[in-house]
């Protein structure tokens, strides 16, 4: 892996550790700089991609919609021609950090007529123009992360279409791939996870036994250590890609598919040794950590859903790379 690829997961890790919101930002930013690298015009490049990295600008993404989420291709936004632009209307939902973004990106139907795929543009759209309009979604950790858009007109000139018109859907497979193969700040969290899990298993929680040499509590911690680990070495392997300059492919979703669920085995480990303390999921007397470990484990319920679910990472993997025939 080259230098400049290793110093970017250091970095995301040092901000993850840090948590709050810069790790939000980072991890929400993290497809979209890719995507415009890629297809972006040399002025949405000079103008877009400077205020990313020292996220100083967030951006959102506006793919999924009330009726089209592992089918995005059922989208139903419109992007209406108008002078020196288009006028979008429509609805999207689940939209991470809308309410602190300043851009999304934004799939769009430019062809009315096209069916599924076709007649779908990629554009940039401008969080603070009239006519978007954001609700925040409260979610069972508590906190309001995602959102509803709602679009009534809203203007995106010319300039902010990427690539041509009708080449929205394969510019949302950039955006895809990376979201789904690059993902170092997960990697740091549950290697802090898997601290925590040592940690509880040889302290006991709140004063009850130690379970450290409780065997099958063993067995589950030595896997954990191995799937993080495993983490670790497909993290390295799309990052080595990405050094070569090698495009992400299909196998973007083995990453995506191996740590989400990891992700879910040890948060259940994690509600094993919380024992009852494990429902206290907000600061309180009996809230293990202010219920932070707690809350983590509602939040990544969710790790097998967003980015696109387990069972279309595995569809993709059938089809496009063991080759077998289509689901439908
Ligand atoms: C925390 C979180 C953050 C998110 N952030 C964003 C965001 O910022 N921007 C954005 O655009 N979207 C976002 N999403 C949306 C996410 O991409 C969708 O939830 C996801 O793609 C699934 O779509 P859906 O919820 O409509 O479920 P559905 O597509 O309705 O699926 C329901 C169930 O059916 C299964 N299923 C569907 N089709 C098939 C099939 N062909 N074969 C087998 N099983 C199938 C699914 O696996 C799932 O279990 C987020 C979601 C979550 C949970």
């Amino acid at each position: 892996m080259a230098a400049g690829a290793r110093a970017a997961v250091y970095r995301r890790g040092t901000v993850a550790r840090g948590g709050g919101r810069c790790a939000a930002r980072l991890a929400a930013d993290a497809a979209r700089r890719p995507t415009l690298i890629a297809h972006g015009t040399e002025e949405q490049k000079r103008r877009f991609l400077p205020p990313i990295l020292p996220a100083d600008e967030l951006w959102c993404q506006l793919f999924s919609e009330p009726g089209a989420g592992s089918d995005l291709t059922a989208l139903r936004t419109r992007a209406e021609p108008a002078a020196g632009g288009w006028l979008v209307s429509g609805q999207k939902v689940w939209t991470s950090y809308a309410q602190f973004a300043r851009w999304g990106i934004l799939l769009a139907r430019t062809d009315a007529a096209a069916p599924g795929a076709k007649g779908l543009g990629f554009f940039v759209c401008d969080m603070q123009a009239p006519g978007v309009s954001v609700r925040p979604l409260r979610q069972m950790t508590g906190s309001e992360e995602f959102n509803e858009v709602f679009l009534d007109g809203v203007f995106v000139p010319r300039a902010q279409l990427v690539g041509a018109e009708q080449q929205g859907w394969a510019i949302a497979g950039t955006t895809l791939a990376h979201e789904r193969g690059t993902s170092p700040r997960q990697l740091v969290i549950h290697r802090m996870l898997l601290d925590d899990l040592l940690h509880l298993a040889r302290d006991g929680v709140d004063g009850a036994a130690p379970r450290a040499a409780d065997p099958v509590i063993r067995q589950r911690l030595a896997q954990h250590f191995i799937d993080v680990e495993i983490t670790r070495l497909n993290s390295w392997r799309t990052l080595s890609r990405l050094a070569r300059r090698e495009p992400l492919g299909p196998e973007s979703s083995v990453v995506k598919l191996f740590w989400s669920e990891m992700s879910q085995r040890m948060h259940d480990t994690l509600m094993d040794l919380l024992g009852p303390r494990g429902l206290c999921w907000q600061p309180g007397a009996h809230a293990v950590g202010g219920g932070r470990l707690a809350r983590s484990y509602l939040y990544y319920r969710a790790a097998t859903l967003f980015a696109g679910t387990s069972e279309i990472q595995r569809n993709i993997l059938a089809e496009r790379v063991l080759g077998l025939p289509r689901a439908r």
